[in-house]
């Protein structure tokens, strides 16, 4: 491992041009498990909540478990020492741009600047009708479901849902980024959900080398991955930090 971690380093170092592509792994030590596997949340939760049509017929019984789910269970959530490294790597010149998955916004907590989310954002809610954006720290989730101020429709959180496409500038600047990316950090994901985990194939296809961190192999693992670094990502990117000096 010790040796890994050198040669990542030396390869970090070397490229001109380096990404992150980050799953819901990198913020399991945050406290916000997973969706899939044995603590995933879909064995609590029914993915249905989620369904973009369910919930426009739905709204109300959705925003029982959304609020649940996402702004009490996930509220304390905070940045761990994977996202800080991360942030500290973008500031020293290391690394160009988080593509994440995620929807916690801890990359942008922990100081990362340049992060497109892939799959949204859950600290904002989004009218579906007039399309004004509220942040979620203004909403009294206290009263659900949370309502339009301007022509009472029910929010909807502005992260996507199953059933809706990828917000067009996050799948545009991460494909572009893919493209030019010499290195690409692939981060806690298992590459299940597409088109997501096309991005890091993308880089690959154009040249870059692959270091994967992450304490299970996944589907990239044995089909794109150059460098595995077998670990918790908590762990993994301080030694890579040192390893940058
Ligand atoms: P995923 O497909 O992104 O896979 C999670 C991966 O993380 C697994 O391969 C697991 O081995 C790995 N992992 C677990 N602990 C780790 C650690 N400490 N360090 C590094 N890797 C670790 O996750 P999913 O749960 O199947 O997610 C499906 C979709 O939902 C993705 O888009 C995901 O990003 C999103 N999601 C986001 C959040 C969030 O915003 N934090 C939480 C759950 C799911």
């Amino acid at each position: 491992m010790e040796l890994l971690i050198k040669e990542s380093g030396k390869l970090i170092k070397q490229s001109k041009f380096t990404i992150a592509f980050t799953g819901a792994g990198i913020s399991v030590e945050s406290g916000v498990p997973p969706f899939r596997g044995a603590h995933g949340l879909w064995n609590k939760y029914d993915p249905q909540v989620l369904d973009l049509r369910y919930f426009y017929n739905n709204g109300a019984e959705c925003w029982k478990y959304i609020r649940e789910i996402f702004y009490e269970f996930f509220a304390d959530a905070r940045p761990n020492k994977a996202h800080e490294v991360l942030a500290e790597m973008e500031q020293n010149g290391l690394l160009q741009a988080v593509i994440t998955q995620n929807i916690d916004n801890l990359h942008f907590e922990a100081g990362s600047r340049v992060v497109h989310e892939f799959h949204g954002n859950s600290k904002k809610l989004k009218c579906p009708k007039c399309d004004h954006v509220y942040e979620a720290a203004e909403i009294n989730f206290e009263v659900i479901p949370p309502l339009c101020v301007d022509d009472g429709e029910i929010l909807k959180p502005d992260f996507i849902f199953f059933g809706e496409g990828i917000p067009q500038d996050a799948y545009a600047n991460s494909f572009e980024a893919a493209e030019k990316a010499e290195v690409c950090l692939i981060i806690g994901s298992t590459g299940e959900v597409t088109p997501a985990s096309f991005v890091p194939r993308a880089a690959k296809q154009r040249g870059a080398t692959i270091i994967e961190i992450n304490p299970e192999e996944t589907i990239f693992t044995h089909q794109i991955t150059d460098i595995h670094l077998k670990g918790k990502a908590s762990e993994v990117l301080p030694k890579i930090s040192e390893a940058l000096i």
